[in-house]
């Protein structure tokens, strides 16, 4: 199964791809993660992206549609592929279809997560995640049970994005409705669109995504 989660920046979509991904053996593609690797090895492209990215606004899609094809190509989404992150424009939607077509796969479902925007400033204002395993955490939400090491690999190292900062989270708002939120029409004119609500407690929107997920 392939499947876009679709929503603004803290609707949560990094956390219910995972568990996407534990549950099915699905392989999580965010573009997001990628371009933050890219950053930390160094490379051309990752210092290029660098300040665009702290800003909070989008990189170009040539890269990231780049990205994805490379991972494509890999063979890695055998089984199903979550896209986080990915499209975040239309064109980028375009690419996708043409990307998955080439390679006799399609999209089965695009799920859109709703929330609040004052949620979502307060979700990524005190977002942080293990540095290891990456399991996300929030200050006032989600605490590791021992405050120096990780519920899910024991790692006691964590780390807080760049970009989570109120100003950038203000700009990737932004970036969500003028580049972003015009999916959702069409998606939904496509009839692959299902609305999720993404204000409740992790596990409950998970059990809603399974649902929306069934055919
Ligand atoms: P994320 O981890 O998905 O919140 O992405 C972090 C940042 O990476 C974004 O604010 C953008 O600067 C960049 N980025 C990630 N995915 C995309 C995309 N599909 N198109 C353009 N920029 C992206």
């Amino acid at each position: 199964m392939n499947i876009i989660l679709l929503g603004p920046p803290g609707a949560g979509k990094g956390t219910q791809a995972r568990l996407l991904v534990e549950k099915h053996g699905f392989v999580q593609l965010s573009t997001g993660d990628m371009l933050r690797a890219a950053r930390t090895s160094g490379t051309e492209m990752g210092k290029q992206v660098a300040a665009v990215m702290d800003r909070g606004d989008l990189v170009t899609d040539e890269i990231v549609i780049g990205l994805i094809a490379e991972q494509l190509d890999t063979g890695a989404g055998a089984k199903g592929v979550i896209f986080d992150g990915f499209p975040r424009t239309l064109a980028q939607a375009d690419a996708l279809s043409e990307l998955l077509t080439g390679r006799g796969a399609r999209l089965d479902a695009v799920v859109e997560m709703r929330v609040d925007d004052e949620a979502v400033i307060r979700r990524i204002s005190g977002r942080f995640t293990c540095d290891r395993c990456g399991e996300v955490y929030h200050d006032d939400t989600k605490r590791p049970a021992d405050p120096e090491a990780c519920d899910k690999c024991g790692e006691n190292k964590f780390k807080r994005r760049a970009d989570d900062n109120a100003d950038s989270v203000r700009t990737r708002l932004l970036a969500y409705y003028r580049e972003t939120s015009p999916l959702i029409g069409y998606y939904y004119a496509k009839g692959q669109l299902r609305s999720v609500d993404g204000m409740g407690e992790i596990d409950a929107v998970h059990t809603a995504i399974e649902s929306a997920l069934r055919p």
